[in-house]
């Protein structure tokens, strides 16, 4: 099988130049072509010599994964069912907004984390992806919009990436951290750091590379205030219970600053962490380690089988209020793409109903 180019960092590409017999300059063009302009034709490459072109073409592809199934959600948002050349399949969603839109990301086939509450941990782990897997989901989302050459921050509809598909991304670090260097890069793609988050479900090792490697916001799924508590839904706390989250998370913030805030998304669940003492008791957890923190608060998005059912809008709307009469920002997330089965925890590869492969 020919090597895909997409996912090699800049180094790489130079590197396979020199094999050729290149002068290792050309791997800028060649980056350019790749990841400004998106294009996956080396014929179209005009820049380049005929015969550099040619041996490009013996040897290399930009092929993108396969496009299995694309549903487009009432609200307009994009799902894509991808295939990778060994027939493990994962999903993509876009999530457009008014002049912008985030596109979400996969990490890995299934996730090892294990949730009670969601559909992808609820799959188990296959494989992690690989750097260009990751990177060329975003580009598939760009080929569909058309958004080739790389337009201006201001111009862009795909403006944002968030690390929330399938898969816990700190699980698959190395991988994940190359993507986003790619995807990050101001002579390709070129989505600022700023504009990029990664949510971990808190796998503490690695938190503070989130800063340290790589520069990328970050979001915490905590979605308890008490380790009784998410150790029931999130048996992965038992190994890494909040106190050791919260101080990688401090961590974080001395080498990105405390005006980078971190995400805290917290998942309303019925009758199980929705009422006021929950609210208090996660604003005391949060003063005790002082963090530059805001919340997310997510209405759990049901999924077939699942044990769980959302909280009332009341309570979801009282535990906003009570957080931010406490300092923090608590805005509610909309569910996006429930429809097609593309919100937050609904996303799984394997066939199921609602999903036509
Ligand atoms: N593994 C990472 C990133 C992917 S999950 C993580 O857990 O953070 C992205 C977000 O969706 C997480 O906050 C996760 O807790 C949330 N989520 C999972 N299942 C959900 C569901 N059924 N409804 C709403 N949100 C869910
Ligand atoms: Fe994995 Fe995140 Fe789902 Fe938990 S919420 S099972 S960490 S993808």
């Amino acid at each position: 099988m020919m090597k895909n180019l997409i996912g090699l960092s800049k180094e790489e590409l130079a590197a396979e130049l020199e094999r050729l017999g290149e002068k290792s300059f050309r791997a800028k063009q060649l980056w350019q072509w790749i990841y400004f302009r998106g294009e996956s034709d080396f014929d179209k490459m005009s820049n380049l010599s005929k015969e550099l072109r040619a041996k490009l073409k013996e040897n290399y592809t930009l092929q993108r994964p396969k496009i299995i199934t694309e549903q487009i959600s009432k609200d307009k948002t994009h799902k894509w069912l991808l295939e990778f050349d060994d027939g493990q399949r994962i999903e993509t969603v876009y999530i457009p907004e008014e002049d912008r839109g985030a596109v979400c990301v996969s990490t890995q086939v299934g996730c090892a984390v294990g949730c009670k509450f969601c559909h992808t941990g609820s799959q188990k782990i296959t494989r992690n992806l690989t750097a260009g897997e990751i990177v060329a989901q975003f580009m598939v989302a760009r080929d569909a919009y058309g958004e080739w050459p790389s337009p201006t921050n201001e111009t862009r509809y795909l403006s944002n990436i968030v690390v929330m598909g399938m898969g816990e991304p700190l699980h698959n670090k190395e991988e994940t951290f190359k993507a986003l260097k790619i995807l990050s890069d101001g002579d390709g793609i070129a989505i600022s750091k700023r504009r990029i988050t990664l949510s971990t479900s808190g796998i503490v090792p690695n938190i503070e590379a989130v800063a340290a490697e790589l520069g990328v916001k970050l979001a915490i799924s905590l979605h308890a205030s008490n380790n009784e508590k998410r150790s029931q839904i999130m048996p992965i706390n038992k190994r890494y219970p909040i106190e050791e989250i919260l101080k990688a998370c401090q961590k974080y913030q001395d080498i990105m600053g405390m005006s980078r805030m971190i995400t805290f998304e917290y998942l309303m669940l019925k009758d199980f962490n929705d009422t006021p003492e929950d609210a208090k008791e996660l604003i005391a957890l949060m003063k005790k380690f002082n963090l530059g923190a805001k919340f997310n608060l997510i209405p759990f998005n049901p999924w077939p089988g699942c044990d769980f059912a959302p909280s009332s809008n009341n309570k979801v709307h009282a535990f906003s209020r009570l957080l931010e009469a406490a300092g923090y920002e608590a805005p509610i997330r909309v569910a996006r793409g429930q429809d097609i089965l593309a919100a937050c925890g609904q996303l799984k590869s394997k066939k199921q109903a609602g999903n036509p492969a």
